[in-house]
């Protein structure tokens, strides 16, 4: 991308010690039952790739496909499912782990549709919330970082499908600006 510059936002250290406690306290909520993880693609793979290494009890995996922001950085407020998931969550106890929390809406759609699935339990953990942008309420139960309202990247975080290999997150910003 031209005239665009990176700023470490969250170093890859400081995000591995956070996720590291996350795990932490997941198993210690987590004692028994089923708990499935559910992954937002594809912002939230790398982060849920570390979450599950890090809570120390049995976990299931799946994943949703969710297509709400297009190519630019600003939503369109429309949210599309582009994988469902491949398995029934009925009974289970289900952490949607997904990258950002921003305004809201993406969450608070996936947990109406997931609530109808019959879950035993529904919670949200996120990498990163941007509180002062939200439009819908949603309760995140385990949140990593909570950060100003700036675009971020890398970690699984991308724009236009760069950056998302970064360790570090990253703000991005117009240098040219
Ligand atoms: P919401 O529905 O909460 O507005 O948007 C959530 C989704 O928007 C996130 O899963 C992510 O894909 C995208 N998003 C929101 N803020 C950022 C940001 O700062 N950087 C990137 N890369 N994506 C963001």
């Amino acid at each position: 991308m031209n005239n665009s510059s990176l700023r470490v936002l969250i170093s890859d250290q400081a995000i591995a010690a956070r996720v590291a406690e996350l795990g932490k306290q997941i198993s210690a909520d987590y004692p028994d039952g089923d708990l499935v993880l559910v992954g937002i693609l594809k912002g939230a793979f790398i982060f849920v790739a570390d979450l599950a290494r890090s809570i120390q009890r049995p976990v299931r995996m799946d994943f949703m496909g969710i297509s709400s922001y297009g190519k630019g950085k600003t939503t369109s407020g429309e949210v599309k499912v582009t994988k469902d998931l491949d398995a029934s969550i009925e009974g289970a106890n289900v952490i949607i782990v997904e990258d950002i929390v921003d305004t809201g809406v993406t969450l608070s759609y996936l947990i109406g549709l997931l609530h109808n699935r019959k879950p035993r339990s529904i919670r949200i953990a996120a990498l990163l919330d941007k509180p002062e942008r939200r439009l819908r309420p949603v309760q995140v139960a385990y949140t990593g970082f909570t950060i100003p309202d700036e675009f971020v990247v890398g970690y699984g975080l991308d724009y236009a499908e760069d950056y998302r290999g970064l360790k570090d997150v990253c703000v991005l910003y117009d240098s040219a600006a």
